[in-house]
């Protein structure tokens, strides 16, 4: 490799090299001795400014930097699953073998192993056209995972071989005759973290990631292949929340990049993670998650390129036509990394302090985001679900992170901590989340929960607000000046929070609800609303005796019913409801 630069100023992350006259923006080059990686970020003449990835201590002008010609990449290829990355895609555990449990600098690392052999099945043969995006074959990757291998995007031709075998990622699995000669074919292949891979079209999100959390697919529902963000002050349950999506969402691969500021941020999610089981197979969750996670001897450069290195794996496996989530934690963090490097660089700074592409950058991410047909002629289907959580300073909205992400993704989960204080979880604000794929995903949901849900949901939300608006009433002049109608408001609201909202994580039954549950449990509630409101024509109707009713335990306890004993159960509960109320009208007043 040769010497291009000379450093000429060192500032924190950011390194200044002259001489750099053959470089191009977004390439990778080493710095100093130690050969930091580092990102060309900005070109003046023959300057360039360098973005390093690693700490910059103790280098100084007149080292040297060394290019590769090459923009920062990652490997695509088995391999990847059940790892944990820093940044740059540099395996943590290889490191830690490597060097204890400090990362020393300029420490380089494979991203993919290159002694491990995988079995390859072809599912092409010699003398077969191709085109980027088929599916070469497969490998079997974890016990949960298939490896499809692709061809890569750009790659076209006549295959000349292609075998069945055992094969590292850089053995080549077979030969193809392109336009330009003939090419090997191998298990991985690269891809440049800053460019979106290609698909052949996108579709418009028509199904809801289903995650089994009520609250989410109820309410606020988030297509798959759609965008979500999450704000999580401190102890609100955001790790729960995440925890939970990545073990039930219906998405076959999750993908997790930790930005955190502090270590043990990072350490617990390190710790944790692995330890989750995937519920529906038994198997360690992890088997079928790829973790990116800052460590906290990296400086806070590296968090950009955490998150492109998580968002171009999570591409990779929607291409061979997997259901993807990704999950980012915190995106805020990533943010202030932008900030302090457009200082250094010094950018004209836009709203408070942060650089003025800052929303270009942040709909940029989530708009890698999508459900699509994938590359290929088979025309498979594949969607990258993307939750970002932010976390503005004070739980501030009006941050702009926050501003600029609600811009571009379609659902909000306003997680609130004075809920989580109640404990009342999972903490997300009836009153304040939204969801904009409801019209998207309605036909999906008439299908698989019922022609009646929409509005059935519809009214329970309304009801929530009008509890709200009846708070202030009663917090003036107290529950007894309501109507019978309007405390029967107030009580279905509870209903609704307490008995269908209220969701126990921990609880073997409760932690998960099919669409099904979801739609019989709401049902029950507004059943109950319906009859006690046609019940209230009766004069003097006891309205204590009319909540007391036996069935509203049994409407509270709906939640742990276990799902092959919904029907059955919830029918029951739904006759007895009317029955009760029946008995208690013919009873008369005063009762
Ligand atoms: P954060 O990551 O936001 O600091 P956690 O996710 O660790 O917060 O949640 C804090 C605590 O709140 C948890 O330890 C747990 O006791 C409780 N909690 C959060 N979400 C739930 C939930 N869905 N069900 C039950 N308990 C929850």
């Amino acid at each position: 490799m040769e010497q291009t630069g000379t450093i000429v100023k060192v500032a924190g992350p950011l390194v200044v090299a002259s001489g750099m006259s053959g470089v191009r923006m977004y390439d990778v080059v080493l710095v100093s001795e130690m050969r930091l990686v580092g990102e060309v970020v900005k070109l003046d003449g023959d300057l360039a400014s360098i973005q390093v990835y690693e700490e910059t201590g103790g280098i100084g002008p007149g080292e040297p930097v060394f290019t590769t010609g090459i923009p920062l990449s990652v490997e695509l290829g088995p391999g990847l699953m059940s790892s944990i990355y820093d940044g740059i895609q540099r395996p943590l555990a290889v490191i830690r073998e490597k060097t204890g449990d400090f990362i020393t600098r300029g420490v380089h690392a494979d991203g993919l192993d290159r002694g491990r052999k995988w079995e390859f099945t072809p599912k092409f043969k010699a003398g077969d056209e191709v085109v980027p995006g088929d599916i070469l074959g497969v490998c079997p990757e974890t016990p949960l995972v298939e490896h499809r291998v692709l061809v890569p995007p750009g790659v076209r031709g006549k295959l000349t071989a292609l075998d069945s075998g055992s094969y590292t990622v850089d053995e080549p699995i077979g030969k193809i005759k392109t336009p330009e000669g003939e090419a090997e074919l191998k298990l991985m292949h690269t891809w440049p973290v800053r460019k979106s891979r290609p698909f052949a079209r996108r579709l418009t999100p028509e199904e809801p990631l289903i995650s089994g959390q009520r609250v989410i697919d109820a309410f606020f529902p988030v297509g798959k292949g759609g965008t979500a963000c999450v704000p999580g002050p401190f102890g609100s349950g955001k790790t729960v929340i995440q925890h939970q999506l990545a073990k039930w969402a219906n998405a076959e691969i999750v993908v997790y990049v930790g930005c955190g500021e502090r270590g043990n941020e990072m350490t617990d999610v390190l710790m944790e993670f692995p330890e989750l089981k995937d519920p529906r197979s038994g198997e360690p969750l992890i088997t079928r998650t790829v973790m990116i996670a800052n460590t906290s001897n990296m400086p806070v450069a590296a968090r950009e390129a955490s998150i492109y290195t998580g968002i171009t794996i999570g591409e990779y496996y929607r291409d061979m036509g997997y259901s993807v989530a990704l999950m980012a934690d915190s995106t805020s963090r990533w943010a202030e990394a932008m900030r302090e490097m457009s200082g250094r660089l010094e950018e004209m700074p836009g709203e408070e302090g942060y650089p003025a592409y800052l929303g270009t950058k942040v709909a940029e991410f989530y708009e890698r985001a999508g459900r699509t047909i994938c590359l290929g002629s088979d025309e498979r289907e594949a969607s990258l679900t993307v939750i970002g959580a932010v976390s503005p300073a004070g739980g501030d909205l009006s941050d702009p992170v926050v501003q600029a992400t609600l811009r571009v993704v379609k659902v909000f989960w306003s997680l609130e901590d004075k809920l989580a204080y109640k404990r009342h979880f999972p903490a997300i604000s009836w009153l304040n989340s939204y969801s904009l794929y409801t019209d998207n995903i309605a036909e999906y949901l008439k299908r698989e929960m019922g022609e009646d849900w929409i509005p059935m949901r519809d009214e329970a939300m309304a009801l929530l607000q009008r509890e709200a608006e009846l708070e202030e009433i009663v917090r003036l002049v107290g529950m007894e000046s309501l109507s019978p109608g309007d405390r029967l408001v107030m009580e279905t609201s509870r209903s609704i929070r307490e008995d269908f909202l209220h969701q126990n994580a921990f609880h073997p039954v409760d932690t998960f609800s099919s669409a099904y549950k979801q739609y019989r449990m709401l049902k029950l509630v507004m059943s109950f609303h319906h009859a006690a409101k046609a019940a209230l024509e009766t004069p003097e109707l006891n309205l204590d005796a009319l909540f007391a009713l036996p069935v509203s335990e049994d409407i509270a306890r709906a939640k742990f019913t276990p799902e092959e004993e919904v029907e059955a159960s919830f029918d029951g509960i739904e006759s007895d409801m009317q029955k009760q109320i029946e008995e208690l009208i013919s009873e008369g007043p005063g009762t």
